[in-house]
């Protein structure tokens, strides 16, 4: 029996853990300190690093690596099931070690760096000594990599990076920033002369490199093979997005449906009206649908690679948008006024709805990836008729039944009287 939806014990016991952990540490972590779980001044340090302890206590620390880098090597499904609990809070991916964008970074000094290079960068991110970015987009465009112009010369031992690169989120802030220029990936220390990070926006930077030197040593895998990089982080950081998504859907339909019971109106309680029942039933799909699909894909990345799950990984992205946009305004809709204010977290997240649907890759550019994928496992049929064109099909069918047809009339004339129907049967 291989199909089964269910977690095993130990892992739902991990799940419920969190769950209390999250709500009890992490949620009053976040109302009362802001910010804390990512700064590194001495009195937030105080008060996230014993949260982020019990978290390695457990055996939770940076789920998605695997041992050999201090992870669990869950892998992505358990990922995802854990994400469903983290999504829902501002800092909790910090506090798990699962944070973008340093996630999707230490997945590429993972897989492409080398041992001097894990050793400078991957195990400080891993433990949150340092911050990292991801600078690809440049300001002339970001949906098509062929116009990114940022480029690195060779000069002696060193690359010297020219570029301009715009939205690097929390550039500012990073002590090294992944950047991606047409011939390689590069791994740049923010304060290397010549990185000029620009006043405005304020988290998602724009940065100017301004003949940047780096060592040989800070390219990342081989010469031109940025793309490939880039196309691999980009993967992972797309999942991970949809599987906080799932929890933030999560936590619009729970405050959806307990409005819905608390709320009078027209002499019921909201929840009583069909429209609002309309309301509830459609997010329950969307969102089951949303979370089922996720948990598909993790499990194919787990089962394959995230190569061979880049057609779901794709369709996940903007899925998610659109089930977050429909459902957060549902949610935000049926609280009334007070869903209009920013007293609850719907106000925030429905406004987050088309950020989803730009970050990582607009939809256009995944619905695209789909379509073409999912076309080459089709063929143009031959001829002039579908392959699902009734008579054709019929005429073929008939042949099957020849010899019978041929020795019974009765069946001869039930056999014809169909073939003038134009409908099947
Ligand atoms: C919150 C957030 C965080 C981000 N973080 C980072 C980061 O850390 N590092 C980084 O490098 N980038 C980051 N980005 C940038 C992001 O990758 C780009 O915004 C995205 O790739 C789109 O590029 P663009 O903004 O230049 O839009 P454009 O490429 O100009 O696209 C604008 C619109 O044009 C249309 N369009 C574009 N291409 C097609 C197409 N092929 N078919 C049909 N229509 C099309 C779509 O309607 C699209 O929305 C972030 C973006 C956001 C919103």
């Amino acid at each position: 029996m291989a199909w089964d939806f269910s977690t095993e014990p130990e892992f739902q016991q991990q799940l419920d853990w969190v769950a209390d952990f999250c709500r009890n540490e992490v949620e009053p972590l976040d109302l009362v300190f802001p910010g804390a779980a990512y700064s590194r001044s001495p009195k937030a340090r105080m008060l996230a690093d014993p949260l982020k302890q019990q978290v390695k206590d457990r055996g939770l620390w940076a789920l998605f690596l695997g041992p050999e880098l201090g992870g669990p090597g869950f892998g992505q499904l358990k990922l995802a099931l854990l994400n469903e609990i983290l999504g829902r809070y501002a800092s909790a991916p910090v506090i798990f070690g699962t944070a973008a964008p340093d996630t999707g970074n230490m997945e590429l000094l993972a897989a492409y760096g080398t041992d001097e290079q894990q050793r400078a960068w991957l195990y400080p991110l891993l433990n949150q000594e340092i911050f990292s970015a991801f600078s690809m987009t440049e300001p002339q465009g970001g949906s098509d990599p062929s116009l990114f112009t940022t480029r690195a010369m060779r000069d002696g031992d060193e690359w010297v990076i020219s570029g301009e690169k715009w939205f690097t989120s929390a550039g500012a802030r990073a002590d090294i920033i992944f950047v991606m220029c047409t011939n390689g990936m590069f791994v740049v220390p923010r304060d290397t002369p010549g990185v000029e990070i620009m006043g405005y926006p304020p988290r998602h930077n724009h940065i100017r490199y301004n003949e940047v030197r780096v060592p040989l040593g800070n390219l990342l895998g081989p010469e031109d093979g940025a793309r490939v990089l880039a196309q691999r982080r980009l993967g992972g950081g797309r999942i991970h997005h949809a599987m906080r998504t799932v929890a933030q859907v999560r936590l619009a339909f729970d405050m959806m449906c307990e409005r819905a019971l608390s709320r009078q109106s027209h002499g019921r309680v909201i929840a009583e009206h069909q429209m609002v029942q309309q309301a509830i039933a459609d997010s329950y799909a969307e969102l089951n649908m949303l979370r089922l699909m996720v948990l598909w894909t993790a499990w194919t990345i787990d089962n394959s690679s995230s190569r061979e799950a880049r057609t779901q990984i794709a369709a996940c992205k903007y899925t998610c948008a659109k089930v977050l946009r429909e459902v957060s305004y549902r949610a935000l809709h049926i609280m009334g006024s007070l869903g209009t204010t920013n007293l609850t977290p719907l106000q925030a997240m429905w406004a987050a709805a088309p950020t989803m649907a730009i970050a990582d890759g607009v939809d256009e550019v995944h619905k695209v990836t789909v379509a073409r994928n999912v076309l080459k496992d089709y063929q143009p049929h031959p001829g002039l008729w579908p392959s699902e064109y009734i008579p054709a099909k019929r005429e073929q069918a008939r042949k099957k039944y020849a010899s019978l047809i041929d020795a019974d009339p009765e069946l001869a004339a039930w056999a014809d009287k169909a073939a003038k129907s134009p409908a099947r049967g």
